[in-house]
Protein backbone atom coordinates (compact mmCIF):
# COMPACT_ATOMS: atom_id res chain seq x y z
CA UNK A 1 0.00 0.00 0.00
CA UNK A 2 2.80 2.19 0.90
CA UNK A 3 4.18 1.94 -2.93
CA UNK A 4 1.12 2.32 -4.19
CA UNK A 5 0.14 5.66 -1.99
CA UNK A 6 3.92 6.69 -3.48
CA UNK A 7 3.32 5.68 -6.97
CA UNK A 8 -0.59 7.80 -6.92
CA UNK A 9 0.82 10.36 -5.45
CA UNK A 10 3.87 11.09 -8.02
CA UNK A 11 1.34 10.58 -10.47
CA UNK A 12 -0.57 12.76 -9.35
CA UNK A 13 1.95 15.50 -8.90
CA UNK A 14 3.18 15.15 -12.45
CA UNK A 15 -0.23 16.18 -13.64
CA UNK A 16 0.01 19.26 -11.85
CA UNK A 17 2.57 20.26 -13.05
CA UNK A 18 2.94 19.23 -16.48
CA UNK A 19 -0.62 17.94 -17.78
CA UNK A 20 -3.24 20.05 -19.37
CA UNK A 21 -6.64 18.86 -19.06
CA UNK A 22 -9.69 18.47 -21.24
CA UNK A 23 -12.59 21.24 -20.80
CA UNK A 24 -11.13 22.49 -17.31
CA UNK A 25 -9.78 25.59 -15.50
CA UNK A 26 -6.56 24.05 -15.01
CA UNK A 27 -5.94 25.52 -10.82
CA UNK A 28 -8.84 24.18 -10.22
CA UNK A 29 -9.35 20.72 -10.73
CA UNK A 30 -8.17 17.77 -8.33
CA UNK A 31 -7.89 14.95 -10.84
CA UNK A 32 -8.27 11.19 -9.36
CA UNK A 33 -5.57 9.11 -9.77
CA UNK A 34 -6.44 5.39 -11.20
CA UNK A 35 -4.54 2.84 -10.66
CA UNK A 36 -5.80 0.06 -12.38
CA UNK A 37 -9.12 -0.90 -13.56
CA UNK A 38 -11.31 -4.82 -14.28
CA UNK A 39 -14.11 -5.36 -15.89
CA UNK A 40 -16.82 -3.31 -14.04
CA UNK A 41 -14.08 -1.48 -11.57
CA UNK A 42 -11.79 0.72 -11.58
CA UNK A 43 -9.29 1.25 -8.88
CA UNK A 44 -7.68 4.46 -7.05
CA UNK A 45 -4.52 5.68 -6.28
CA UNK A 46 -4.79 3.66 -2.83
CA UNK A 47 -6.61 0.50 -4.73
CA UNK A 48 -9.97 0.91 -3.37
CA UNK A 49 -12.23 0.14 -6.26
CA UNK A 50 -15.26 2.19 -7.32
CA UNK A 51 -18.11 0.53 -9.64
CA UNK A 52 -17.84 2.28 -13.04
CA UNK A 53 -21.17 3.86 -13.57
CA UNK A 54 -19.98 5.78 -16.46
CA UNK A 55 -17.65 3.51 -18.70
CA UNK A 56 -15.59 6.82 -18.54
CA UNK A 57 -16.66 8.63 -21.34
CA UNK A 58 -19.45 6.58 -22.22
CA UNK A 59 -16.65 4.53 -24.20
CA UNK A 60 -15.94 1.30 -22.33
CA UNK A 61 -19.13 -0.78 -23.66
CA UNK A 62 -17.17 -4.13 -22.83
CA UNK A 63 -15.37 -3.36 -19.04
CA UNK A 64 -12.04 -2.49 -18.44
CA UNK A 65 -9.12 -5.09 -19.92
CA UNK A 66 -11.33 -7.32 -21.41
CA UNK A 67 -8.59 -10.44 -22.33
CA UNK A 68 -9.78 -11.41 -25.30
CA UNK A 69 -8.87 -7.62 -26.41
CA UNK A 70 -5.68 -6.97 -24.63
CA UNK A 71 -4.26 -10.15 -26.37
CA UNK A 72 -5.91 -9.13 -29.87
CA UNK A 73 -3.15 -6.25 -28.86
CA UNK A 74 -0.76 -7.85 -28.21
CA UNK A 75 -0.63 -10.31 -31.13
CA UNK A 76 -1.18 -6.99 -33.34
CA UNK A 77 1.68 -5.26 -31.78
CA UNK A 78 3.83 -8.29 -32.46
CA UNK A 79 3.12 -8.77 -36.19
CA UNK A 80 2.43 -4.49 -37.22
CA UNK A 81 2.17 -1.95 -34.99
CA UNK A 82 1.52 1.13 -37.85
CA UNK A 83 1.42 1.57 -41.56
CA UNK A 84 0.72 3.89 -44.02
CA UNK A 85 -3.37 3.76 -45.12
CA UNK A 86 -2.69 3.41 -48.23
CA UNK A 87 -2.03 0.15 -48.06
CA UNK A 88 -4.35 -2.93 -47.51
CA UNK A 89 -4.24 -4.21 -44.43
CA UNK A 90 -6.12 -7.77 -42.87
CA UNK A 91 -7.21 -6.02 -39.54
CA UNK A 92 -8.42 -2.93 -41.09
CA UNK A 93 -10.32 -5.11 -44.02
CA UNK A 94 -11.93 -7.24 -41.41
CA UNK A 95 -13.32 -4.50 -39.19
CA UNK A 96 -14.35 -2.78 -42.37
CA UNK A 97 -16.16 -6.04 -42.64
CA UNK A 98 -17.92 -6.15 -39.26
CA UNK A 99 -19.03 -2.73 -39.12
CA UNK A 100 -20.74 -2.95 -42.24
CA UNK A 101 -21.96 -6.51 -41.95
CA UNK A 102 -23.87 -4.40 -38.68
CA UNK A 103 -25.44 -1.57 -40.63
CA UNK A 104 -28.15 -2.05 -43.42
CA UNK A 105 -27.28 -2.50 -46.57
CA UNK A 106 -26.69 0.27 -48.35
CA UNK A 107 -23.97 1.48 -45.87
CA UNK A 108 -20.98 -0.13 -47.38
CA UNK A 109 -17.82 1.29 -46.99
CA UNK A 110 -15.85 2.12 -43.53
CA UNK A 111 -13.58 5.68 -43.47
CA UNK A 112 -11.17 5.29 -40.17
CA UNK A 113 -10.60 8.32 -37.98
CA UNK A 114 -8.73 8.57 -34.89
CA UNK A 115 -12.18 9.22 -32.48
CA UNK A 116 -15.33 11.01 -32.48
CA UNK A 117 -15.02 14.76 -33.61
CA UNK A 118 -13.06 13.71 -36.87
CA UNK A 119 -15.59 11.16 -38.00
CA UNK A 120 -18.18 14.41 -37.72
CA UNK A 121 -15.24 16.63 -39.41
CA UNK A 122 -15.40 13.87 -42.32
CA UNK A 123 -18.96 13.09 -42.41
CA UNK A 124 -19.85 16.90 -42.83
CA UNK A 125 -16.91 17.51 -45.45
CA UNK A 126 -18.67 14.39 -47.61
CA UNK A 127 -22.22 16.07 -47.16
CA UNK A 128 -20.92 18.99 -48.38
CA UNK A 129 -18.98 17.86 -51.40
CA UNK A 130 -21.82 15.37 -52.11
CA UNK A 131 -24.34 17.81 -52.12
CA UNK A 132 -22.50 21.18 -53.19
CA UNK A 133 -24.06 22.99 -50.46
CA UNK A 134 -22.33 24.46 -47.25
CA UNK A 135 -24.71 24.78 -44.63
CA UNK A 136 -25.34 21.86 -41.82
CA UNK A 137 -28.70 21.96 -39.31
CA UNK A 138 -27.97 20.08 -35.74
CA UNK A 139 -29.88 20.19 -32.62
CA UNK A 140 -29.77 22.21 -29.67
CA UNK A 141 -29.04 19.85 -26.57
CA UNK A 142 -26.31 17.56 -28.56
CA UNK A 143 -22.40 16.93 -28.25
CA UNK A 144 -20.64 16.39 -31.77
CA UNK A 145 -16.96 16.81 -30.94
CA UNK A 146 -14.30 19.13 -29.80
CA UNK A 147 -12.68 19.83 -32.76
CA UNK A 148 -13.32 23.20 -35.02
CA UNK A 149 -16.49 22.33 -37.16
CA UNK A 150 -17.70 19.73 -34.67
CA UNK A 151 -17.84 21.97 -31.43
CA UNK A 152 -19.73 24.58 -33.99
CA UNK A 153 -22.45 21.57 -34.89
CA UNK A 154 -22.41 20.98 -30.92
CA UNK A 155 -25.75 22.50 -29.05
CA UNK A 156 -24.02 22.33 -25.99
CA UNK A 157 -22.62 25.52 -24.04
CA UNK A 158 -19.07 23.77 -24.63
CA UNK A 159 -19.67 25.35 -28.10
CA UNK A 160 -19.98 29.25 -26.71
CA UNK A 161 -16.85 30.13 -26.61
CA UNK A 162 -16.08 28.50 -29.39
CA UNK A 163 -18.25 29.63 -31.70
CA UNK A 164 -17.88 33.05 -34.20
CA UNK A 165 -21.04 32.11 -35.67
CA UNK A 166 -19.64 31.31 -39.35
CA UNK A 167 -19.08 27.86 -39.28
CA UNK A 168 -22.57 27.32 -41.16
CA UNK A 169 -24.15 25.50 -38.40
CA UNK A 170 -27.94 26.29 -37.82
CA UNK A 171 -29.49 24.73 -34.63
CA UNK A 172 -32.82 23.76 -34.13
CA UNK A 173 -35.18 22.19 -30.93
CA UNK A 174 -35.76 18.40 -31.06
CA UNK A 175 -38.24 16.49 -28.76
CA UNK A 176 -37.88 16.65 -25.52
CA UNK A 177 -41.51 16.19 -23.64
CA UNK A 178 -40.19 16.69 -20.39
CA UNK A 179 -39.01 19.90 -20.90
CA UNK A 180 -40.64 20.89 -23.94
CA UNK A 181 -39.97 23.83 -26.12
CA UNK A 182 -42.85 23.41 -27.92
CA UNK A 183 -46.03 23.76 -25.05
CA UNK A 184 -46.69 20.39 -25.77
CA UNK A 185 -48.55 17.75 -23.66
CA UNK A 186 -48.42 14.70 -25.64
CA UNK A 187 -45.65 12.79 -27.16
CA UNK A 188 -47.72 13.16 -30.39
CA UNK A 189 -48.11 16.88 -30.10
CA UNK A 190 -44.36 16.92 -29.43
CA UNK A 191 -43.73 15.06 -32.68
CA UNK A 192 -45.72 17.13 -35.15
CA UNK A 193 -44.44 20.72 -33.19
CA UNK A 194 -41.03 19.42 -33.38
CA UNK A 195 -40.98 17.92 -37.15
CA UNK A 196 -43.16 21.57 -38.19
CA UNK A 197 -40.43 23.54 -36.96
CA UNK A 198 -37.92 21.51 -38.38
CA UNK A 199 -39.57 22.08 -41.94
CA UNK A 200 -39.91 25.84 -41.62
CA UNK A 201 -36.43 26.31 -40.84
CA UNK A 202 -35.07 24.34 -43.39
CA UNK A 203 -37.68 26.55 -45.44
CA UNK A 204 -36.50 29.58 -44.06
CA UNK A 205 -32.98 28.83 -44.34
CA UNK A 206 -33.22 27.85 -47.73
CA UNK A 207 -33.17 24.29 -48.69
CA UNK A 208 -30.36 24.54 -51.63
CA UNK A 209 -28.26 25.66 -49.26
CA UNK A 210 -28.51 23.11 -46.94
CA UNK A 211 -25.46 19.81 -47.04
CA UNK A 212 -26.64 17.99 -43.91
CA UNK A 213 -28.71 17.73 -40.90
CA UNK A 214 -26.92 15.73 -37.66
CA UNK A 215 -28.26 14.06 -35.31
CA UNK A 216 -27.31 11.68 -32.06
CA UNK A 217 -29.90 9.16 -32.91
CA UNK A 218 -30.27 9.02 -28.91
CA UNK A 219 -28.68 12.41 -27.57
CA UNK A 220 -26.44 11.13 -24.92
CA UNK A 221 -24.07 13.88 -22.77
CA UNK A 222 -27.23 15.94 -23.74
CA UNK A 223 -29.51 13.69 -21.70
CA UNK A 224 -30.31 10.77 -23.23
CA UNK A 225 -33.84 12.05 -24.67
CA UNK A 226 -35.25 9.37 -26.54
CA UNK A 227 -36.90 10.86 -29.63
CA UNK A 228 -40.31 9.30 -30.86
CA UNK A 229 -40.03 7.44 -33.85
CA UNK A 230 -42.42 9.08 -35.66
CA UNK A 231 -39.80 11.96 -35.62
CA UNK A 232 -37.08 10.45 -36.80
CA UNK A 233 -38.81 8.64 -39.91
CA UNK A 234 -40.11 12.68 -40.75
CA UNK A 235 -37.01 13.68 -39.99
CA UNK A 236 -35.60 11.35 -42.76
CA UNK A 237 -38.42 12.04 -45.01
CA UNK A 238 -37.72 15.98 -44.89
CA UNK A 239 -34.32 15.22 -45.99
CA UNK A 240 -35.38 12.92 -48.29
CA UNK A 241 -37.65 15.96 -49.60
CA UNK A 242 -34.87 18.26 -49.72
CA UNK A 243 -32.09 16.55 -50.61
CA UNK A 244 -30.25 16.83 -47.68
CA UNK A 245 -27.70 14.01 -46.07
CA UNK A 246 -29.25 12.67 -42.98
CA UNK A 247 -25.58 11.61 -40.69
CA UNK A 248 -26.37 10.02 -37.69
CA UNK A 249 -24.01 11.15 -35.11
CA UNK A 250 -23.56 7.47 -33.13
CA UNK A 251 -20.67 7.63 -31.17
CA UNK A 252 -22.09 7.65 -28.09
CA UNK A 253 -24.89 5.73 -28.65
CA UNK A 254 -23.78 3.27 -31.41
CA UNK A 255 -22.22 -0.19 -30.62
CA UNK A 256 -24.71 -1.77 -28.41
CA UNK A 257 -25.16 0.90 -25.67
CA UNK A 258 -29.06 1.45 -26.40
CA UNK A 259 -29.08 -2.55 -26.25
CA UNK A 260 -29.12 -2.53 -30.05
CA UNK A 261 -26.11 -2.25 -32.47
CA UNK A 262 -26.70 1.26 -33.75
CA UNK A 263 -29.43 2.89 -31.64
CA UNK A 264 -30.88 4.19 -35.06
CA UNK A 265 -32.44 0.57 -35.47
CA UNK A 266 -34.96 1.60 -32.64
CA UNK A 267 -36.67 4.04 -35.36
CA UNK A 268 -36.27 2.02 -38.34
CA UNK A 269 -34.51 4.73 -40.33
CA UNK A 270 -31.42 4.43 -42.68
CA UNK A 271 -29.10 7.06 -42.43
CA UNK A 272 -26.62 8.53 -45.19
CA UNK A 273 -23.54 8.56 -43.19
CA UNK A 274 -22.95 7.16 -40.01
CA UNK A 275 -20.26 8.43 -37.44
CA UNK A 276 -18.53 5.99 -34.52
CA UNK A 277 -16.16 5.55 -32.22
CA UNK A 278 -16.27 5.11 -28.49
CA UNK A 279 -17.80 1.51 -28.17
CA UNK A 280 -16.44 0.37 -31.81
CA UNK A 281 -13.41 -1.32 -29.39
CA UNK A 282 -13.97 0.27 -26.09
CA UNK A 283 -11.65 3.07 -26.69
CA UNK A 284 -8.40 0.57 -25.85
CA UNK A 285 -7.09 2.17 -28.95
CA UNK A 286 -7.71 5.54 -30.40
CA UNK A 287 -10.24 4.99 -33.01
CA UNK A 288 -13.47 6.21 -35.06
CA UNK A 289 -14.79 6.40 -38.30
CA UNK A 290 -17.88 6.70 -40.98
CA UNK A 291 -19.90 4.39 -42.73
CA UNK A 292 -20.72 5.90 -46.01
CA UNK A 293 -23.93 5.25 -48.21
CA UNK A 294 -23.60 3.74 -51.91
CA UNK A 295 -25.02 6.89 -53.28
CA UNK A 296 -22.29 9.26 -51.32
CA UNK A 297 -19.73 6.33 -51.92
CA UNK A 298 -20.41 7.11 -55.73
CA UNK A 299 -19.76 10.66 -55.63
CA UNK A 300 -16.10 9.99 -54.73
CA UNK A 301 -15.59 6.84 -56.83
CA UNK A 302 -13.70 8.17 -59.65
CA UNK A 303 -12.99 11.90 -57.76
CA UNK A 304 -10.76 11.32 -54.98
CA UNK A 305 -11.63 12.47 -51.49
CA UNK A 306 -9.79 15.29 -50.01
CA UNK A 307 -9.01 14.48 -46.80
CA UNK A 308 -7.09 11.45 -44.92
CA UNK A 309 -5.22 10.97 -41.55
CA UNK A 310 -1.98 9.14 -40.74
CA UNK A 311 -3.25 6.75 -38.62
CA UNK A 312 -6.68 6.03 -40.53
CA UNK A 313 -7.41 2.11 -40.36
CA UNK A 314 -4.69 2.22 -37.44
CA UNK A 315 -3.71 -1.87 -37.44
CA UNK A 316 -3.46 -1.72 -33.54
CA UNK A 317 -7.05 -0.02 -32.80
CA UNK A 318 -8.59 -2.33 -36.21
CA UNK A 319 -7.05 -5.48 -34.26
CA UNK A 320 -8.76 -4.14 -31.11
CA UNK A 321 -11.97 -3.45 -32.94
CA UNK A 322 -12.42 -6.69 -34.43
CA UNK A 323 -11.44 -8.30 -31.29
CA UNK A 324 -14.29 -6.15 -29.49
CA UNK A 325 -17.07 -6.93 -31.88
CA UNK A 326 -16.42 -10.53 -31.95
CA UNK A 327 -16.68 -10.79 -28.12
CA UNK A 328 -19.88 -8.50 -28.13
CA UNK A 329 -21.24 -10.85 -30.48
CA UNK A 330 -19.69 -14.49 -28.77
CA UNK A 331 -20.90 -12.93 -25.14
CA UNK A 332 -24.07 -11.94 -26.26
CA UNK A 333 -23.47 -8.26 -24.61
CA UNK A 334 -25.56 -6.42 -27.05
CA UNK A 335 -28.34 -8.78 -25.32
CA UNK A 336 -27.41 -8.30 -21.97
CA UNK A 337 -27.70 -4.50 -22.20
CA UNK A 338 -31.37 -4.67 -23.57
CA UNK A 339 -32.31 -7.53 -21.20
CA UNK A 340 -30.54 -5.64 -18.04
CA UNK A 341 -31.81 -2.33 -19.75
CA UNK A 342 -35.48 -3.86 -19.34
CA UNK A 343 -35.72 -5.88 -16.28
CA UNK A 344 -34.01 -4.62 -13.96
CA UNK A 345 -32.49 -0.77 -14.90
CA UNK A 346 -35.96 0.97 -15.88
CA UNK A 347 -38.27 -0.65 -13.30
CA UNK A 348 -35.71 0.20 -10.41
CA UNK A 349 -35.67 4.17 -11.82
CA UNK A 350 -38.94 4.60 -12.11
CA UNK A 351 -39.92 3.14 -8.88
CA UNK A 352 -36.96 5.87 -7.71
CA UNK A 353 -38.75 8.31 -9.39
CA UNK A 354 -41.89 7.70 -7.53
CA UNK A 355 -39.79 7.62 -4.13
CA UNK A 356 -37.70 10.43 -4.42
CA UNK A 357 -38.92 14.09 -4.44
CA UNK A 358 -35.99 15.31 -6.69
CA UNK A 359 -36.41 12.32 -9.31
CA UNK A 360 -38.40 14.59 -12.11
CA UNK A 361 -37.85 12.11 -14.48
CA UNK A 362 -35.74 8.97 -15.61
CA UNK A 363 -35.97 7.83 -19.44
CA UNK A 364 -33.07 5.62 -21.41
CA UNK A 365 -32.77 1.71 -23.06
CA UNK A 366 -30.23 -0.42 -22.91
CA UNK A 367 -27.51 0.48 -20.60
CA UNK A 368 -28.05 4.37 -21.29
CA UNK A 369 -29.93 6.18 -19.04
CA UNK A 370 -30.99 9.22 -17.49
CA UNK A 371 -31.98 10.64 -14.48
CA UNK A 372 -33.37 14.39 -14.62
CA UNK A 373 -32.79 15.70 -11.06
CA UNK A 374 -34.94 18.98 -10.13
CA UNK A 375 -35.56 21.09 -7.35
CA UNK A 376 -39.20 20.87 -7.82
CA UNK A 377 -41.48 18.16 -9.42
CA UNK A 378 -43.99 20.46 -10.55
CA UNK A 379 -41.74 23.62 -11.64
CA UNK A 380 -39.18 21.24 -12.51
CA UNK A 381 -36.85 23.41 -12.20
CA UNK A 382 -32.94 21.55 -12.72
CA UNK A 383 -30.41 20.62 -9.07
CA UNK A 384 -28.09 22.74 -11.17
CA UNK A 385 -28.45 25.16 -14.23
CA UNK A 386 -27.97 24.10 -17.43
CA UNK A 387 -24.39 24.16 -18.36
CA UNK A 388 -23.55 24.89 -14.27
CA UNK A 389 -22.74 22.71 -11.25
CA UNK A 390 -24.77 23.31 -7.45
CA UNK A 391 -23.69 22.60 -4.25
CA UNK A 392 -27.13 20.37 -4.25
CA UNK A 393 -25.48 18.68 -6.92
CA UNK A 394 -21.88 18.02 -5.92
CA UNK A 395 -23.83 16.75 -2.27
CA UNK A 396 -25.22 13.84 -4.07
CA UNK A 397 -21.96 13.30 -6.32
CA UNK A 398 -19.60 12.51 -3.59
CA UNK A 399 -22.43 10.48 -1.56
CA UNK A 400 -22.11 8.10 -4.69
CA UNK A 401 -18.68 8.47 -4.64
CA UNK A 402 -18.15 7.59 -1.11
CA UNK A 403 -20.80 4.85 -1.85
CA UNK A 404 -18.20 2.90 -4.11
CA UNK A 405 -19.53 4.51 -7.22
CA UNK A 406 -17.82 6.33 -10.33
CA UNK A 407 -20.64 8.04 -11.43
CA UNK A 408 -21.05 10.14 -14.94
CA UNK A 409 -22.95 13.40 -13.96
CA UNK A 410 -23.64 16.65 -16.67
CA UNK A 411 -25.39 19.66 -14.60
CA UNK A 412 -28.66 18.57 -13.14
CA UNK A 413 -28.31 15.02 -14.26
CA UNK A 414 -26.80 11.54 -13.17
CA UNK A 415 -26.61 8.91 -16.31
CA UNK A 416 -26.48 5.32 -15.65
CA UNK A 417 -24.23 4.10 -17.88
CA UNK A 418 -21.72 1.21 -17.03
CA UNK A 419 -20.56 -1.45 -19.42
CA UNK A 420 -22.47 -3.64 -21.47
CA UNK A 421 -21.63 -6.84 -19.91
CA UNK A 422 -22.05 -5.77 -16.44
CA UNK A 423 -23.20 -8.34 -14.02
CA UNK A 424 -26.86 -8.30 -12.64
CA UNK A 425 -25.18 -8.31 -9.24
CA UNK A 426 -22.97 -5.72 -9.90
CA UNK A 427 -25.97 -3.82 -11.41
CA UNK A 428 -27.70 -3.94 -8.48
CA UNK A 429 -25.33 -2.99 -6.21
CA UNK A 430 -24.68 -0.16 -7.65
CA UNK A 431 -28.35 1.42 -8.08
CA UNK A 432 -28.54 0.15 -4.19
CA UNK A 433 -26.54 3.14 -3.71
CA UNK A 434 -28.10 6.00 -6.12
CA UNK A 435 -31.71 4.43 -4.58
CA UNK A 436 -29.61 5.24 -0.77
CA UNK A 437 -28.77 8.56 -1.89
CA UNK A 438 -31.33 9.73 -3.92
CA UNK A 439 -33.92 8.55 -1.06
CA UNK A 440 -32.32 10.21 1.61
CA UNK A 441 -31.09 13.48 -0.10
N1 LIG B 1 -20.32 12.63 -31.03
C1 LIG B 1 -20.91 12.23 -29.89
C2 LIG B 1 -22.37 11.89 -29.90
C3 LIG B 1 -20.17 12.13 -28.71
O1 LIG B 1 -20.78 11.74 -27.57
C4 LIG B 1 -18.79 12.45 -28.73
C5 LIG B 1 -17.97 12.36 -27.50
O2 LIG B 1 -18.47 12.29 -26.41
C6 LIG B 1 -18.21 12.87 -29.94
C7 LIG B 1 -19.01 12.94 -31.07
C8 LIG B 1 -16.75 13.21 -30.02
O3 LIG B 1 -15.98 12.08 -29.92
P1 LIG B 1 -14.41 12.18 -29.50
O4 LIG B 1 -14.38 12.69 -28.10
O5 LIG B 1 -13.91 10.78 -29.67
O6 LIG B 1 -13.75 13.11 -30.46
Amino acid sequence: LEQLRADAQRAYDLDRAHVFHSWSAQKQITPMVISRAEGSYVYDGEGRPFLDFSSQLVNTNIGHQHPKVVQAIKDQADVLCTINPAHANDKRSEAARLISERLPENLNHIFFTNGGADAVEHAVRMARLHTGRRKVLSRYRSYHGGTEQAINITGDPRRFRNDAGDAGVVHFFGPFLYRSEFHATTEAEETERALKHLRRTIELEGPETIAAIILESIPGTAGIMIPPKEYMQGVRALADEFGIVYIADEVMAGFGRSGKWFSFEHFDVVPDLVTFAKGVNSGYIPLGGVAISDDIYDTFADVSYPGGLTYSGHPLACASAVATINAMEDEGMVENAAHLGETVVGPRLRALAEKSSIVGEVRGAGMFWAIDLVRDKETREELAPYGGASAEMNEVVGKLKAGGILPFVNFNRLHIVPPLNITAEELNAGLDVYEKVLTEA
